[in-house]
């Protein structure tokens, strides 16, 4: 059995402290002409991975900052020969979006038990915005997960606006996208 002792909840000052840090990478996302989410999964208080969005960049619509995060703890895991099972049960994912339909449903496989986000993603959200997947009785994907929204929103919604302004339809050509 693992290293001794559960999943320690993370208190509310340590959930602020590293949304700040999911909320830089965001930040990061933006300057870099991606949707600006970032986030970050912390085990034990370590950050194991750290992922913002790359969808643009590696022109892979799965490449969100939750799936880049969760290859980076895969990768921890290997490296360390640790039982990946054993450390995503105690992982944290600090996100400043709510996590999507398909990575909710990842979060679910890897059962990850805690998720604190920022706003809400009212386009895609899998937390309870278009589908709840992280609530609902779904016995063959993986196990429910507990989320706790409204950290730093409206910094998060600021960024998201700040982006989808820049991609408008007046917005220069080159910087349109061609395909939905
Ligand atoms: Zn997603």
């Amino acid at each position: 059995m693992g290293e001794g002792g559960g999943f320690r909840p993370p208190e509310q000052h340590e959930r602020e402290q590293w949304m700040e840090t999911a909320l830089s990478m965001a930040k990061e996302a933006l300057e870099n002409g991606e949707v600006p989410v970032g986030c970050l999964m912390v085990y034990r208080n370590e950050i194991l991975g750290q992922g913002r969005n790359e969808v643009n960049e590696t022109k892979n619509a799965t490449r969100h900052a939750e799936m880049v995060a969760i290859d980076q703890v895969l990768e921890w895991c290997h490296q360390r020969d640790r039982d990946q099972k054993e450390v995503f049960e105690q992982v944290v994912l600090y996100v400043t979006v709510e996590p999507c339909i398909m990575c909710a449903a990842a979060l679910r496989l890897l059962n990850i038990p805690l998720v604190v986000y920022g706003c809400e993603n009212e386009r895609f959200g899998g937390c309870g915005s278009v589908l709840n997947i992280s609530k609902d009785d779904l016995q063959q994907t993986g196990t429910p997960f507990q989320c706790i929204g409204g950290y730093r929103a409206n910094e998060a919604v600021e960024l998201l606006k700040t982006f989808y302004k820049a991609e408008n339809p007046n917005a220069p050509k080159s910087k349109v996208r061609k395909k939905q």
